[in-house]
């Protein structure tokens, strides 16, 4: 049994003008202990909203539909006393933007001690005490516990996030873009203590990001996301070398290299509006590899190999046939391109 399961999540957002924004559209994944998840994808596929489904945290106006299975216990649907259970102990998150989360009238220590005095982990003098131990754990001196935010710098007012995410020993840790407007060397120690938090507490990590190279720095696995969907999931290993969608392809191609003189290049277009009806594969607008069924037939996300699943009509087809340069020329590129990378294993 994994330590967290998701089946089937669904986020709606009603709108003003009375549609529905399908935000989360069935999506599955599980989560073992000690493991690291990158949730990767652009801005608006569906990421943030996942992982604040998972932690309970939108309005009774927000619909959520699926299962959130931790330690056997579906936690969805079971009304806001146990998710209250779960949040902070079993999943705790630390939000985007530091400064953001942080309450600026409040002190680092203090708002440290909170979660564990509502969770009955520690009050007083024992909470006082964990909080300078937390706040030393993730690099800061325990006197940094009588400052406020604004007395921070970015970095160190992340790391109190972190802090604070581990107040009630959580198994698992959700990480929404924690390394956004920092610094480069800020970014890398930031990571860094991420993984050494993982390996030293066993804390589960879902790190959520549209940065391809962080995942790869910290992630054993990666779920790729598009229009509120998993369109690949596998091991960085396995979508970094051998990606089996064009979107996962794309997304490492326009990553700039340093060491390279090619132009960087982009994505043309747009995600599709996910408050209209998707006909056929929702990346087809955008797909350099794009061919006749990808207009009428939405692609389901499939197992490939052990691990590795992905949802594009390009695996269903061989090679010899999609090869036809009269049938789908832009096609036989693309499975060039795809299958070229797979070392047949
Ligand atoms: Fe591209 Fe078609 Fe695959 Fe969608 S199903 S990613 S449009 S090749």
């Amino acid at each position: 049994m994994s330590l967290l399961e998701v089946r089937d999540l669904h986020v709606w957002f009603e709108l003003p003008n009375g549609t529905e924004l399908h935000a989360v559209q069935g999506v599955s994944f599980d989560l073992d202990h000690g493991e690291r998840l990158g949730l990767v994808g652009e801005s608006g596929c569906g990421k943030t909203t996942t992982i604040l489904a998972l932690m309970g945290l939108f309005p009774p106006s927000v619909s959520v539909a699926g299962e959130v299975i931790v330690n056997g216990e579906n936690i969805l649907g079971k009304g806001e006393s146990l998710i209250r259970d779960y949040r902070w102990k079993e999943l705790a998150m630390v939000f985007q933007g530091a400064m953001n989360a942080l309450n600026p009238l409040m002190t680092v220590g203090r708002q440290i001690v909170e979660p564990m005095e509502l969770h009955g982990i520690a009050s007083g003098a024992a909470a006082r005490k964990r909080a300078g131990e937390l706040l030393e754990m993730v690099g800061i001196a325990a006197s940094g516990a009588d400052r406020y935010p604004h007395e921070f710098s970015g970095g160190m007012r992340q790391r109190a996030s972190i802090a604070m995410g581990l107040a009630c020993q959580p198994k698992i840790l959700l990480a929404d873009e924690p390394t956004t407007a920092l610094d480069v060397m800020v970014q890398a120690q930031i990571l860094e203590l991420l993984v050494g938090l993982s390996n030293e507490l066993g804390l589960a990590l879902i790190l959520v990001t549209h940065d391809l190279p962080v995942v790869a720095q910290v992630c054993e696995r990666a779920a790729v996301m598009y229009a509120g969907k998993i369109i690949e999931n596998g091991t960085t290993e396995d979508l970094y070398h051998r990606p089996r969608h064009p979107y996962t392809r794309l997304l490492f191609a326009t990553t700039p290299d340093l060491y390279d003189d090619d132009d960087v290049i982009s994505i043309p277009g747009v995600p599709p509006r996910l408050d209209r009806q998707i006909v056929g594969c929702p990346f087809q607008p955008r797909c350099d590899s794009a061919f006749e069924r990808c207009s009428s037939e939405q692609p389901a996300l499939k197992s490939l190999d052990v691990g590795h699943s992905a949802a594009c009509h390009l695996n269903d087809v061989p090679v010899s046939v999609t090869a036809k340069p009269e049938s789908s020329p832009r096609n036989g590129q693309a499975l060039d391109a795809v299958d070229g990378s797979d070392d047949g294993s």
